[in-house]
């Protein structure tokens, strides 16, 4: 199939050309042609399916055919849960715009607000933004968003993991109810469902993967491994590997922080990626791995979230999530777009259950593999690993729902909400 028999324009085709796409991934195939008919979707599709620019070409294609007005309200509102994911999806926007007339910006909280406000002031039609800085400046009444067009949730449960349901109800509330609404999340979950069913008018359902299984051209593998001999194998699997850019998994900022340290003693260009770092050092850290002057981008999961780094190699669990679909979009960030992947996760014996939760998720037994000289320790314990301190959240995945915590994406606004589940938030 083309991207010529979807219903795009030409500004958007060649812009996609420009891009060197040369046929539409699945949910491109199956969402694109309904959003032209201005349907109502809700998709399940996780990052790396190509799902941005799924949503992002007929938003576009839609925009550019209405109304010029001279004074460009915002017509179209991407939410987004992280700053790195409306970063990224903004930077799509951009590129597929090239050759319309359209403009764009994105908001997020942690930095200043002025340069924003100036650039919605002089105009925008497509506004991406985090639902913390968004309600800000809506409070403050720095933006209107009473000719809102079109909305997409993205990645929406993880917003609501993050505890943002409240805050995107409040910025549903303020747009017209006339619009088109379209909702793309990894997940099904019974919140997805009932946001859906809340905000969206007869939404077409379409899945571009099926919920909860891991790519088939992901190669996973397993290392038993003693915990104290984790950094020494993880070392001599980058040096002996010759890896050239691993993203490497870590479940504390404060122990992403020490294995950057040690890889960097060993001589491995490392950065850690995490809560506590400002925005400045982790779009630093990306853009340096991103363009291989960084060869380990070490990360927690919610700074992760939505990266976008095509054709990434290999991902490294050091430690295993205790939520066992965090494994699978850690995973995921490998073999994407068709291209092959690998993903390794170095177990210790606190880690087994797990390992026997996450295998029984992904409906496989993931091959293990034990090295010499880094085997694991008999004599250690099974029990899990406790959730002190920085230790992340509860074995039980129903404690990502009761729990709600907020996103640390933006911080401007910490005083409104609960403060529940620190160590979420500072992950
Ligand atoms: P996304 O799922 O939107 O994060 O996209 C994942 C990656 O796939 C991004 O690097 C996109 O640039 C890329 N991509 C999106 N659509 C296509 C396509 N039709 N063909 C090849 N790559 C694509």
């Amino acid at each position: 199939m083309s991207f010529n028999s979807l219903g795009l324009s030409k500004a958007l085709l060649k812009a996609v050309e420009k891009q060197g796409y040369t046929s539409p991934s699945p949910i491109q195939q199956k969402a694109i042609p309904l959003i032209l008919e201005r349907k109502d979707v809700l998709a399940s599709a996780q990052t790396g399916t190509g799902k941005t620019a799924g949503f992002t070409l007929p938003m576009l294609q839609i925009l550019s055919q209405g109304q010029s007005l001279r004074k460009r309200p915002i017509r179209a509102l991407v939410l987004t849960p992280t700053r790195e994911l409306a970063a990224q999806v903004h930077a799509n926007v951009k590129s597929y715009s090239e050759f319309l007339d359209i403009r764009s910006t994105v908001i997020f909280g942690g930095v200043n607000q002025r340069p924003q406000v100036a650039t919605i002031r002089n105009g925008v039609d497509v506004l991406v933004a985090t639902p913390g800085r968004l309600l800000d400046l809506q409070n403050q009444g720095l933006l209107s968003l009473s000719n809102i067009e079109i909305l997409v949730l993205d990645e929406a449960d993880r917003m609501l993991d993050m505890g943002f349901l409240r805050d995107i109800k409040k910025i549903i509330s303020s747009l017209p109810r006339k619009r088109q609404t379209l909702l793309f999340s990894a997940t099904f979950s019974k919140e997805i469902k009932k946001l859906a069913n809340d905000f969206l008018h007869h939404p077409v359902l379409v899945e571009a993967t099926p919920e909860n299984t891991t790519v088939d051209a992901i190669e996973q593998k397993v290392y038993r491994v003693a915990k104290d001999k984790k950094t020494g194998l993880i070392i001599k699997l980058i040096s002996e590997g010759d890896w050239k850019q691993v993203l490497v998994f870590a479940r504390t900022k404060h122990g992403a922080n020490r294995l950057c340290e040690k890889m960097i003693s060993a001589g491995i260009s490392a950065a850690a990626i995490h809560g506590n770092k400002s925005q400045g050092a982790r779009t630093k850290a990306l853009a340096g791995f991103k363009k291989n002057s960084i060869r380990v981008l070490v990360a927690t999961d919610i700074a992760a979230r939505g990266l976008d780094i095509p054709l990434l190699p290999h991902v490294i669990n050091f430690e295993l999530p205790n939520i066992s679909e965090d494994y699978v979009h850690r995973i995921g960030r490998t073999g994407r777009a068709g291209a092959s992947g690998e993903a390794l996760s170095l177990v210790s014996a606190d880690e087994t259950t797990y390992l026997r939760d996450i295998q029984k998720l992904v409906g496989m037994k993931i091959p293990v593999e034990i090295v010499e000289g880094f085997e694991p320790d008999p004599n250690a314990s099974t029990e899990p690993i406790k959730q002190g301190k920085g230790g992340g959240r509860n074995h039980n995945n129903n404690s990502r729902r009761s729990n709600s915590p907020r996103n640390n994406s933006d911080k401007s606004n910490s005083s409104r909400r609960p403060k529940r589940n620190r160590n979420r938030r500072s992950n």
